[in-house]
């Protein structure tokens, strides 16, 4: 019998192992993104929005942690609206938040109703009730003097946001670790930015959060958001690395590089005598320069006998 128990507490050991090194990322990730963005000031009330989904659960669990080492004082007050979807069990983030000891405000806003009235039948609602959503989240966060609005936005979204907006917007734009609110009144801050969502959900497996999903009201997610979230998963199977790349790329842009004539002064460019931003030759590669001078040769003589 003592024989068969010993793989069981080693697993046990493992998981828990395993478990803590998660919370251990998720903190340093969080309190990464947080330091390069300045996110988080003494003084500052953060209002963290939290939906019942995994990721708004992981962000305050997380913000938690680090608010009780950080090495300046900020408050956290915990944000839910009550959009009145059917069937919404309304109990379940006051006795989570109850039971946390972490100040918390519902906000009971019919949106429901609105999105069925107004969204023709059949097409998706997400993006007039985030819209609704948004609006009354910074009068709340108003009325609670929150200095900031923290959302549970993942680097997937980030991700998943930016190949949405280039690939049917036109842009190169994504969804930043820290923004002004659209009324130019708040700032928005994304802590979860540099996390992965494998991390989040499994995070949320470990610490059970009681999850509510988000389709109660019957709308589908976004096929296109869907159809680039498997894309990026593809790649990430196939091309280990590339996603890791592209992510980094958002933070290394190179407008001398790019063709936005807002961003670089194309016209005024003159001569000056040196490269511009590591210059042209960024993605030459070895074949392309050992073998050029022998494709050019067979065109014209490099060496001249005559
Ligand atoms: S799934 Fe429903 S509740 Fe969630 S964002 Fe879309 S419309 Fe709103």
């Amino acid at each position: 019998m003592e024989t068969a128990a010993v793989p069981s507490v080693r697993q046990a050991e493992k998981i828990a192992h395993e478990n803590n090194k998660l919370h251990k990322r998720l903190c340093r990730l969080a309190g990464q993104a947080i330091g390069d963005f300045n996110m988080i000031e003494a003084g500052d009330r953060v209002m963290v929005c939290l939906s019942g989904g995994k990721d708004s659960y992981a962000l305050l669990d997380i913000l938690m942690t680090l608010r009780q080492r950080a090495p300046i004082d900020f408050e956290i007050i915990a944000v839910n609206l009550d959009q009145k979807q059917p069937n919404f069990p309304a109990h379940v983030l006051p006795e989570y938040l109850t039971a946390l000891d972490v100040p918390f405000h519902i906000e009971n806003q019919d949106t429901y109703s609105i999105v069925k009235r107004v969204v023709e039948e059949g097409k998706t609602t997400c993006a007039l009730c985030s819209r609704l959503r948004r609006g009354i989240l910074y009068r709340v966060a108003d009325e609670l003097g929150a200095t900031k609005i923290a959302l549970g936005h993942h680097r997937d979204d980030i991700l998943e946001t930016f190949f949405l907006n280039m690939f049917f917007g036109g842009k190169l734009k994504s969804m930043p670790p820290k923004l002004q609110s659209d009324d130019g009144r708040h700032i928005v801050i994304r802590p979860l930015a540099y996390v992965k969502e494998a991390d989040t959900s499994r995070y949320a497996e470990v610490r059970n959060f009681p999850i509510i999903p988000c389709d109660l009201c019957g709308s589908q997610e976004n096929l296109q958001r869907k159809q680039t979230k498997a894309m990026l998963r593809d790649w990430d199977k196939k091309f280990p690395g590339r996603v890791d790349s592209i992510f980094a790329a958002l933070s290394t842009v190179v407008p001398s590089h790019l063709m936005d004539r807002n961003l670089f002064a194309f016209k005024d460019l003159q001569v000056t005598g040196a490269a511009i931003d590591g210059g042209d030759i960024a993605f030459d590669d070895e074949p392309c320069t050992t073998t050029a001078p022998s494709l050019l040769s067979t065109v014209i003589p490099l060496h001249p006998t005559s």
